[in-house]
């Protein structure tokens, strides 16, 4: 058995993996290795059964039915959402609002913002965020007028914190941070960046799309805003996620969509809204993904997450020493200990792209070019890099692998 002691606890890798249909097929013709999980993780039995037995048994609307059924789909849905908010230590399941993703999730923030900003307001974001985490707040001041400002980030690939507190003043209103950044793996000082921007009463957006399948967030002790989730990337499906608001700002945004469901009354003079979730929640959902959502934190949870990020770290530690004995490699980004299991790499003389498809030749999946934060590669002044992330489910056997096929890369384009 392929055992790897992590510092309290065994992790059982080749049981593990029994759980991952999907990392027992091959890709042109090699067995896959899957070092894409910062895109989209993979999926295991449990969430993938648990999706059929929606379908097979509990398939109907949700919160609108007297039947039985209904009243079962509802009751499913609701114990997801109280499954969500105990990981995340939310105080009240209604602070929890079910959304397709994180893009969704910092969309509907970013819109309610629009009839509360000034032309006189500052947001902060950061330099290393996703396009998600950027692209809404431009449209933001476009609507408002207010000013967007970028806290930089340094060569090493890390928030230059200094520069932080020089951009707060009177006028910030809002920051926004990832936890984890996607590119380069940085985990960021969220709990001292929420802290600052506090004194000076703006409030934090964390996007958590690439620290939750890592590290477990609790939203009351970082006393965060907001905080966002994508379920695809912690073992659930697409299509579904969550944004956590404090019940108190989630009350004072008005609605992102209307339609059924998030009212209280309508007559055609006037509509008054439900309170939290639904507020925000209009329309059907995806309810057999939200279901998912809860069964892929019960399975991860199984594990734990202090289990999953020191083995997670050895991978990470063991990848970056083998890496770097191939010559011309630059990794970008900060060291082990300060980031996820994230590799952003280039080879001298070569494009991303070039080695991406080769290592996809030879049946390893990572991705290449600017992983939807272009100005993290305008930084570096590069197209682009070749990103290889691990999960708890990849092996050291995965790594050597990859580190073969990385070489025969090279020594077929350079
Ligand atoms: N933010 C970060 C840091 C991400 O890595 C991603 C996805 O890669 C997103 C936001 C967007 O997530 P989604 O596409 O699930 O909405």
């Amino acid at each position: 058995m392929n055992m790897v002691n992590t510092s309290e606890q065994l992790l059982d890798i080749d049981s593990i993996r029994k759980d991952f249909p999907i990392l027992h097929r091959e890709i042109n013709g090699k067995p896959l290795v899957y070092f894409d999980n910062a895109a989209t993780s993979q999926t295991p039995r449990q969430v993938i059964d648990c999706i059929v037995d929606y379908y097979e048994n509990k398939n109907a609307n949700i919160h609108r039915g007297v039947h039985s059924l209904s009243q079962i789909a509802t009751d499913a849905y609701e114990s997801a959402r109280e499954k969500v908010r105990a990981h995340f230590n939310a105080k009240h399941g209604h602070e929890i609002i079910m959304t397709s993703g994180t893009t969704h999730s910092i969309n509907l923030v970013a819109n309610g913002y629009a009839s509360i900003l000034k032309p006189e307001d500052e947001i902060l974001v950061s330099a290393m965020e996703h396009h998600s985490n950027i692209v809404p707040w431009q449209m933001l001041c476009q609507k408002t007028g207010s000013k967007l400002k970028v806290i930089p980030m340094s060569e090493k690939g890390e928030l230059v914190m200094e520069a932080y507190k020089d951009l707060l003043n009177e006028h910030t209103k809002l920051v926004f941070v990832n936890h984890v950044s996607n590119a380069l793996g940085t985990i960021n000082p969220i709990k001292e960046i929420i802290d600052l921007a506090h004194q000076v009463n703006a409030k934090v957006l964390i996007d958590g799309a690439q620290s939750a399948p890592h590290l477990k967030a609790d939203v009351q002790a970082l006393d965060v805003d907001y905080y966002t989730v994508s379920a695809h990337k912690i073992c659930g499906p697409t299509g579904v996620g969550m944004l956590y608001g404090k019940e108190e700002l989630l009350n004072m945004l008005p609605p992102y969509q209307g339609g059924g469901e998030m009212i209280d009354e309508v007559t055609f003079e006037e509509t008054t809204y439900a309170g939290l979730p639904h507020k925000f929640e209009a329309g059907t959902p995806n309810i057999s993904g939200g279901i998912a959502f809860g069964a892929a934190l019960d399975y991860m949870n199984a594990i734990g997450f202090d289990t999953i990020a020191a083995y997670e770290m050895q991978l990470l530690i063991y990848a970056t020493e083998e890496i770097e004995k191939i010559d011309g490699v630059r990794i970008y980004g900060t060291t082990p200990e300060h980031k996820t299991a994230v590799l952003s790499f280039n080879i001298e003389g070569l494009h991303p792209y070039d080695i991406g498809t080769l290592l996809d030749k030879m049946g390893i999946a990572v991705r290449t070019g600017h992983h939807c934060a272009q100005p993290i590669m305008d930084f570096y002044k590069i197209p682009g890099t070749v990103r290889a992330s691990f999960s708890f489910y990849n092996s050291k056997a995965e790594i050597d692998s990859f580190i073969t096929a990385l070489k025969k890369a090279k020594s077929m384009l350079l």
